[in-house]
């Protein structure tokens, strides 16, 4: 069972980035306010995540490495209304069996937090310690029992860069978190809390321009910087961020190729599925040639119906 569980972590958890991703979906839907994110070794080493969210009960902190264990939601149907980034209560089971992970939490009714150790996805330790409300996870030594895998990570700054992206990804949708980074002791990224645009443009530096519409069931923001030499899009649906290739290049079309474009698309949470992947960052729209009309049709300013 323990062999069959590393395999399945395997298909979740590849690299140190996608550590970090489900560590930060995790403290963002705590309510942080602040994330701090300390990486050592491209997260080979170590990987840090500490938030100020709202904690961990004590008699559940030994208990989230579990298969299965999520607070997130309670029935199917809470799954047609989700707003949080995690449920399946997946993440933390899979990186306890592939690292050697620590997690230290203050629930925000306590007085004080508790730290477990979690080794091969065994809970060998559970003490109390002092510290803020919120809750810190540190995983070390990523894949140290799965050979293979190790082997196929890839160089230190190629996955630092890779958590460097996914942070200033997470940190345009949560323009109001502070965010900071370190990588090897030194700082790499610095985000006060702020607001959309100006964590967009104090991203990208430069100025942009906001697209604001509403179609039907869509509303879209898009901010939108033209004749740009490298063109970048980053594209949200319910603030989560999403890579699907056809709808970047669709996106692409329609704004210019030499454009930087951070939109966000927002849906009723029935017209869209993140339940197509559990990894990929991939939605299904539920009615997807209407909902790309609209988005169309939203970001060249016409009313009209566009036929594909
Ligand atoms: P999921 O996010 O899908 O519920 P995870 O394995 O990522 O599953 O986390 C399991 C549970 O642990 C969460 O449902 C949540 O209750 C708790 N948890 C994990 N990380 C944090 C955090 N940073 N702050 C508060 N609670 C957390
Ligand atoms: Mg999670």
């Amino acid at each position: 069972p323990e062999v069959r569980s590393r395999i399945a972590a395997g298909e979740v958890i590849e690299s140190p980035a996608d550590v970090v991703k489900e560590l930060l979906e995790n403290a963002l839907d705590a309510n942080a306010t602040k994330i701090e994110v300390e990486t050592s070794k491209g997260g080979k080493r170590l990987i840090l995540v500490r938030d100020n969210g709202i904690g961990i009960h004590p008699e559940d902190v030994d208990k989230v490495v579990l298969e299965g264990a999520t607070s997130k939601i309670e029935s199917e149907k809470d799954l047609l209304t989700l707003t949080s980034y995690g449920f399946r209560g997946e993440a933390l089971h899979s990186i306890a069996s592939v690292s050697r992970l620590r997690i230290s939490s203050r629930f925000f009714q306590e007085k004080e937090g508790y730290e477990i150790e979690v080794e091969g996805g065994k809970v060998v330790s559970k003490v109390k310690r002092g510290m803020p409300v919120g809750t810190e996870v540190e995983v070390r030594d990523l894949f140290f029992n799965v050979p293979a895998r190790r082997k196929f990570l890839r160089r230190e700054d190629t996955e630092r860069r890779k958590i460097l992206q996914l942070i200033r990804e997470y940190a345009l949708v949560n323009p109001e978190v502070e965010f900071l980074f370190f990588s090897n002791a030194r700082e790499v990224l610095s985000l006060k809390p702020s607001e959309e645009r100006k964590r967009i443009e104090e991203l990208f530096g430069g100025k942009f321009e906001l697209i604001r519409e509403e179609r039907e069931f869509l509303k879209l923001r898009a901010y939108v910087r033209r004749n740009v030499s490298h063109g970048e899009f980053h594209v949200f649906i319910n603030s989560k961020p999403v890579s699907m290739r056809t709808l970047k290049e669709f996106l692409k079309k329609t704004l210019g190729y030499r454009t930087q474009a951070v939109i966000f698309i927002d849906l009723p949470p029935f017209m869209v599925d993140f339940n197509v992947h559990p990894k990929k960052k991939e939605a299904k729209f539920l009615k997807e040639r209407k909902t790309l009309s609209l988005l169309r049709s939203a970001l060249v300013g016409r009313g009209a119906e566009i036929e594909f």
